[in-house]
């Protein structure tokens, strides 16, 4: 832990810290939490996926459920990526971002009839999640004409990876037409409905699964569409998207997505350069595109002893609310703590002997509510000090929970490195109590 505090990531952080105490982004009393994300970082991180071992030509779109902040999401835009939606309400998001129609897919797995038609209109990518959808967009298009691209999402079943919850490709998955059983009706729905069916769906993910299986996966589904188009005697399929759930390591600070690694696997796998497949590729990454672009502080509240031996309980403001899977799947989703003073200054020591085993623990009342259990902290964590909280980048805004009815902390965008000084904006404010009376009100 000591050694991982003194990396240039890590004196980030703290250089930011030290400007938001400075300024009061981040206040004991009114801001006590925050979230904080490295705007070059994510820029830079798009560009890569952009430069990456994928054809130039591919369209990769960012999962607006990893962060839907509408600034960060402008950010990304402007970085020439697209937008993945999965939902009707990531697709308003995406398009008051600013992203084009054509460069935003929408592939909700539960639309209703409103929602499709919604999305014709717009002229989005269009993902039927099963071959019913299919039928009920055909219906939709007897009379309503559209420029949506439209696709098919299919499960490969290729395995489901470490963490079942978000596994969506294993056999008995939520997600897709699953291939297996399935396979002479996927050729009969593509050759029925060649006038609009045009696109191949995947996403094998999220966290957890390697990028073997998930190039397995995206080469698997390039083989069906071979295969769909030879059954229709033409090329049916036009484009294949292959999702994202590229996996991300939460136990360093190692910012690297491996996009192409990746890339490559696929297409040693199929045997090609992926720049000479006969298809338009998609790709959908959220986690690795962000996630370790993020961080979230709070002020300590209170310590105190509990247990025997006495362990040290930190009460600090991030909890289930703010970091809803750490605090529900901790051993899936385990995240490094780091502490700082009152004024951003690290607290790390390398020492074992100035060290305490604590628990980090959240506002909510609700016994599981714990960033981090059984961790050695320093000693000198006290009520006034700051602990950090990296690797917040993706799928924490987003799965904001209501519960307890505390505010959604301010989010700020940072620039800037040790030489220059950090600057900081603001992406959102936080809630203020009218806020959230508003939330629970008749009418919000
Ligand atoms: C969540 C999701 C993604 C992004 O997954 P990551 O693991 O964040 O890369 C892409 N496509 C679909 C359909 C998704 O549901």
């Amino acid at each position: 832990m000591a050694r991982q505090a003194r990396t240039k990531e890590h004196r980030l952080r703290l250089e930011v810290l030290h400007e938001a105490v400075h300024s009061g982004c981040l206040d004991r009393d009114q801001r006590p939490s925050a979230y904080f994300f490295d705007l070059d970082a994510i820029e830079l991180n798009a560009r890569n996926l952009k430069l990456s071992s994928f054809p130039h030509t591919a369209l990769h779109t960012f999962a607006v459920k990893a962060n839907p902040l509408i600034e960060i999401l402008k950010l990304v835009r402007k970085t020439g990526l697209g937008a993945e939606a999965a939902s009707l309400g990531e697709l308003e998001i995406a398009l008051e971002a600013g992203f084009p129609p054509k460069a935003i897919v929408y592939d909700s797995p539960t639309k209703t009839r409103y929602e499709i038609r919604r999305a014709l209109d717009v002229g989005v990518l269009l993902n039927a999640d099963n071959l019913a959808e299919v039928e009920v967009i055909a219906r939709e298009l007897e009379d309503r004409p559209t420029c949506s691209p439209l696709g098919l999402r299919v499960n490969p079943q290729s395995g489901g990876g470490t963490i079942s919850a978000l596994a969506t490709a294993s056999a008995r998955s939520k997600f897709g037409v699953a291939v297996g059983p399935n396979r002479k009706a996927i050729y009969r729905c593509f050759s029925r409905h060649r006038s609009f069916l045009s696109r191949i769906h995947v996403h094998t993910g999220s966290q957890g699964v390697g990028i073997a299986e998930l190039a397995e996966s995206a080469a698997s589904v390039v083989r069906l569409a071979r295969e769909v188009n030879d059954a229709a005697g033409c090329a049916v399929v036009r484009s294949v998207d292959v999702g994202g759930g590229l996996s991300v390591d939460y136990s360093s600070d190692s910012p690297r997505a491996h996009f192409d690694e990746y890339a490559n696997r696929v297409a040693e796998i199929l045997g090609s350069d992926l720049g000479d497949l006969e298809f338009d590729l998609v790709t959908e990454f959220g986690r690795s595109l962000i996630c370790k672009s993020g961080f979230a502080a709070s002020y300590v509240e209170y310590a105190k002893t509990a247990g025997e031996p006495g362990a040290r309980i930190v009460a600090q403001h991030l909890g289930a609310d703010t970091l809803l899977r750490t605090c529900y799947l901790p051993d899936d989703f385990p995240l490094r703590v780091f502490c700082a003073s009152s004024s951003g200054e690290s607290l790390e020591t390398g020492r074992e002997e100035d060290c305490v085993e604590t628990d980090i623990a959240g506002p909510l009342c609700f016994a599981g509510d714990l960033v981090a259990r059984n961790r050695m902290l320093p000693a000198s964590l006290e009520p006034g000090s700051i602990v950090i909280v990296p690797d917040v980048g993706a799928y924490t805004t987003s799965m904001f929970s209501r519960y307890n009815s505390r505010p959604f902390p301010a989010c700020y965008g940072f620039r800037g490195s040790a030489v220059g000084g950090v600057e900081l904006e603001v992406l959102r404010r936080e809630e203020d109590p009218r806020d959230l009376v508003r939330f629970w009100s008749k009418e919000p």
